[in-house]
């Protein structure tokens, strides 16, 4: 049975939180009075249906519903998880988690958005204090991964198993501050960004082009320190504080004041900005945001590192989700969505990607019949010397499709499969087959299957002659 998170609040944040949920196959209750606010959530569903799934190289569950309530305590009523996304202001927050508690059981892990409060703040006066905890998302929450969780330890715990569960990175932030650690750290860049606006040093655009052509590609993979200890060359992290560390005594920065926002400098900024993306309005904007944010992550997929590395686990987590195949029917193989980087000029998916899912789906097969990643440490694995592919029709991104697969052939070393694949409306898209080779990694040469997989295959195909 499905869980059901409740989010009060369907702004920027809240829209957020309603679809990652909905979309890794929670029922979610939505409260917010703004009578806009359904259509709101729903243009943010839009663009979360249009890149999440193209994350992952697994079909995610099967999206929940969502429900408006005409009140908080409908809302709340009997759900395992709280979001509350309402606007930044301590008196409102702490009226409406009060009100929340009072409603909801004593088990749900209710868990305020907030930028910068600390949950002390959040929670002073509550029933229970220890069940309202800081869950701090980032924009958008259905594309990136951190969750910064403040406050009660054994809270924190159950709220990390339910995020870890939405394909999050939940980290536990050791102490409570204000602004958490994220925000203080970009609050200090967001500053000193200011400061180079009124000082007439650059404008938004340059400020912009210094982080994304520059260290914004090193923070996206590996973060401050890690980069830091690579700059330090041979000598690492020590010689880089060495020899940079004094610097920051200079006055290259003026870190802890703010520039006043007078009338005169926000003019600025917002001309500035005008100048730089107008052409572009703000749908459009957060399109590009998330096609490049699955473009990056898809990249980091590639090195199994950061952003990537999760992706992968959670690939792996769905993929062992599925039921025990039934060996007698075609097995079913793949069920994905089509990424947009996989399609060409003509709009639709390149001929070499339809190969792709094929390899994917003998990759499957084999895992599900043992030869998985162990066999393959072990030095065996097979190769593929022939494939023969019969393009049926067109496939665009964001079409969800499956591929099922049968045993034609298993003798000794050789093995041929028949691939079928399906758009999710029941149309053929493309079938193939595909002959392999059993190898000896280590020899780079073909040999007999190991004893044990030999048998399964023999088996599985034994089954699968009756499907013709
Ligand atoms: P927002 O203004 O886009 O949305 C707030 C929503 O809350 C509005 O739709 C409003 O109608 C609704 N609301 C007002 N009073 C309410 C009530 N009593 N009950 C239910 N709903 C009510 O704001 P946002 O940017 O989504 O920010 C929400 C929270 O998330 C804030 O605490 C903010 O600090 C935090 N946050 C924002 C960002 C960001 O980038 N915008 C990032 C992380 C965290």
């Amino acid at each position: 049975m499905k869980q059901t998170a409740a989010v009060l609040g369907g702004g920027v944040i809240g829209g957020g939180w309603v679809a990652r949920f909905a979309l890794m196959g929670w029922n979610v209750n939505v409260y917010d009075p703004d009578p806009e606010a359904a259509r709101k959530v729903e243009a943010v569903l839009t663009n979360a249906r249009h890149s999440l799934p193209a994350l992952y190289e697994q079909a995610l569950p099967e999206e929940g519903e969502i429900q408006f309530c005409k009140t908080l305590a409908e809302a709340v009523n009997n759900v395992a998880w709280v979001s509350e996304c309402v606007p930044e202001r301590l008196d409102l927050k702490q009226t409406v988690l009060t009100e929340v508690q009072a409603n909801c059981l004593d088990t749900t892990v209710i868990s305020s958005s907030t930028s910068g409060f600390k949950p002390s703040e959040l929670n002073d006066g509550a029933t229970r204090p220890e069940q309202i905890i800081v869950a701090h998302p980032f924009n958008p929450v259905y594309l990136i991964p951190l969750v910064e969780l403040v406050g009660d330890n054994a809270t924190c715990l159950n709220a990390k198993a339910i995020l870890d569960g939405l394909g999050m990175f939940p980290l536990l932030v050791r102490k409570e501050i204000d602004a958490h650690i994220a925000d203080r750290f970009l609050e200090a860049v967001w500053r000193e960004g200011l400061w180079l606006i009124k000082d007439g040093i650059a404008t938004t655009q340059e400020i912009d082009d210094a982080i994304r052509y520059g260290f914004g590609l090193r923070w996206a993979q590996m973060g401050l320190f890690e980069t830091y200890r690579v700059a330090g060359g041979e000598a690492g992290m020590a010689h880089f504080i060495g020899q940079f560390g004094p610097a920051l005594e200079w006055p290259w920065t003026k870190l802890m004041d703010v520039p006043e926002l007078t009338d005169e400098l926000v003019t600025m900024i917002a001309d500035q900005s005008d100048a730089q993306s107008g052409h572009h309005s703000i749908r459009e904007l957060e399109r590009i945001r998330d096609d490049n944010l699955v473009a990056m992550m898809r990249g980091l997929k590639t090195q199994n590192w950061g952003a990537g590395e999760l992706l992968n686990d959670f690939d792996q987590k769905l993929f062992g989700n599925r039921p025990e195949p039934d060996f007698s029917k075609m097995i079913a193989t793949v069920n994905r969505t089509i990424p947009a980087d996989w399609t060409d000029y003509n709009g639709h998916m390149n001929e070499a990607r339809y190969g792709q899912v094929f390899s994917d789906a003998a990759d499957a097969f084999m895992q599900l019949v043992g030869a998985d990643a162990e066999y393959i440490k072990a030095g065996f694995s097979f190769f593929t010397v022939d494939t023969h592919i019969r393009y049926i029709e067109e496939c665009h991104a964001g079409d969800r499709v499956s591929v099922n697969t049968k045993v034609l052939l298993c003798e000794g070393k050789k093995v041929q499969l028949y691939h079928e694949m399906n758009h999710a409306d029941g149309r053929l898209l493309c079938s193939g087959e595909q002959f392999m080779l059993h190898v000896d990694l280590n020899q780079r040469k073909s040999c007999p299957p190991r004893a044990d997989l030999a048998e399964k295959l023999v088996a599985v195909a034994e089954q699968q002659k009756a499907l013709g």
